[in-house]
């Protein structure tokens, strides 16, 4: 007989959504999603307000401390809306949710879709609003078999309630990884973490330096640029393409930044050195989980370990795991599968190995980062072996792999992001044709 577990979700973003969803599918006897905020949606949820301090050194384990999102206010999807689906309620088709049709639409059409589909998937009725989770325990001595969860509601009272099972979706893009520069003591600029960005107003008309080449960072730099004097990119990888970026007047690319030199000026690896006003790091976030502290689950040099292919903690599966971890893949269809997979584990329709085969898992994964000099922080960073992983999770529930056509287009998606040309989401379509047509991909904009 199938179990029928009364499960906690912590977060209502895209991560909490599905999962809840999925758990509700599976017939669970009760779901209920914690959400600290007054709306679902997450990252997707524009937030004005920045940290007061601009590199987010805040204490954020303090009650109201952080803001969460990291979203600018300029911001359009960096992957095509096929890509950022779920099943049965896909973002492409036809369907416009906030009057924004495009291919790669501005974060208010995000934002709308999950409004649309927490309310259509029947998951809202589950979400309890302005509840913080603020410790996730095993219940007595157990190794996790129940679990009490305790919160704050909106009146500020304290409660805690026991669950079969809790599945964490709390986002992992809100608190700032900060690179140490060597000699950052000389700096006497501003430095400033992307998780607080905005606008770029600010910039007008003075020398900034961006540091990391992700998204965000092109995508930032690429703004400032129309109203900063100088933008210069230090990034690590980008030693075949140093020098001025020809698509734009005042945008150099840097190897990494080598330190800070005695008269204050920026000395990047190849040698060459800037004056600068601000560094602006765009170089990711920390996974952080301030309710949760368990004897032998760690973050380590952004390692959250050990944990079964990125979800169950071997030690308190299956009755504890994570949701929305990995990065550098397709966002929301692994979202789904992932929560497709804990919510059958739940119910006992799908088994896992043993918790000795599964730390031997782990250990071998970890074996095979380190043959490959892949550092741990990138422990949850899947490309390129992204592929492998999502229709690994297909297997376990038995739904089909990720389409061929949608796993090209990820990869082309990625391409057009690293070729610096912020041009690639309005010429996707036209691209498009051509590549179904059989021609060269986006080789014309690489
Ligand atoms: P979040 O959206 O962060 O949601 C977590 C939720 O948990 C929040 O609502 C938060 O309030 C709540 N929460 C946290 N702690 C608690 C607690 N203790 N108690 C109760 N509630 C809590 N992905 C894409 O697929 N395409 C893109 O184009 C894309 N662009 C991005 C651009 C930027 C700048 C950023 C930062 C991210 C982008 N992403 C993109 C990734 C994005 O993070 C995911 O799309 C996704 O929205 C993350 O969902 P999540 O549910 O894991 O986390």
């Amino acid at each position: 007989m199938r179990r029928r577990a009364k499960v906690a979700v912590v977060g209502a973003g895209a991560a909490g959504l599905v999962a809840a969803r999925e758990l509700l599918r599976e017939g669970h006897a009760s779901v209920s999603v914690f959400e600290k905020s007054g709306r679902v949606g997450g990252t997707w949820a524009y937030d004005p307000r920045a940290d007061a301090d601009p590199l987010g050194r805040h204490d954020p384990d303090s009650p109201g401390g952080a803001v969460h999102g990291s979203l600018y206010a300029s911001l359009r999807t960096n992957l095509p809306r096929e890509l950022m689906g779920f099943s049965g309620f896909p973002m492409a088709g036809g369907r416009v949710f906030a009057g924004d049709p495009r291919t790669f639409p501005g974060h208010r059409e995000v934002l709308a879709f999950l409004d649309a589909f927490a309310e259509e998937s029947g998951v809202l009725t589950h979400v309890r609003l302005r509840t913080e989770v603020l410790r996730v325990r095993p219940l007595g001595n157990e190794q996790g078999e129940r679990w009490v969860v305790a919160w704050r509601g909106e009146d500020g009272e304290v409660a805690e309630e026991v669950f079969d099972a809790v599945v964490v979706c709390n986002g992992h893009c809100t608190v700032p990884l900060v690179p140490k520069i060597r000699g950052i003591d000389k700096w006497r600029g501003k430095q400033m973490h992307s998780h607080n960005y905005r606008v770029p107003e600010p910039f007008r008309e003075s020398n900034v330096v961006v540091v990391g080449l992700g998204a965000s960072g092109i995508d930032i730099a690429r703004e400032i640029s129309y109203v900063a004097k100088e933008v210069h990119i230090a990034a690590r990888y980008s030693e075949d393409r140093l020098g001025k970026i020809e698509r734009y007047q005042n945008v150099w690319l840097h190897a990494e930044i080598d330190c800070i030199q005695d008269d204050g000026r920026v000395k990047f690896a190849e040698g060459s050195a800037v004056a600068a006003d601000t560094i602006l790091y765009c170089t990711g976030y920390r996974y952080h989980f301030p309710f949760l502290d368990l004897d032998g689950l760690t973050v380590d040099d952004n390692r959250v370990g050990p944990l079964y292919r990125h979800v169950f903690p071997p030690k308190y599966a299956p009755n504890l795991s994570f949701v929305g971890l990995p990065s550098k893949t397709v966002i929301f269809p692994s979202f789904e599968l992932e929560s497709k997979w804990v919510a059958a584990v739940l119910s006992g329709r799908v088994t896992l190995p043993s918790e000795e085969v599964m730390m031997a898992a782990v250990r071998e994964d970890y074996r095979r980062m380190e043959e490959a000099a892949r550092p741990k922080r990138h422990t949850h960073a899947l490309w390129p072996e992204w592929v492998e992983y999502v229709n690994w999770l297909a297997d376990q529930v038995g739904e089909p792999h990720l389409d061929a056509r949608l796993c090209d287009m990820y990869e082309r998606a990625l391409k057009c992001i690293w070729s610096l040309d912020d041009r690639y989401r309005d010429r996707w379509e036209e691209e498009e044709k051509v590549h179904n047509g059989g021609d060269s991909a986006v080789s014309s904009v690489l």
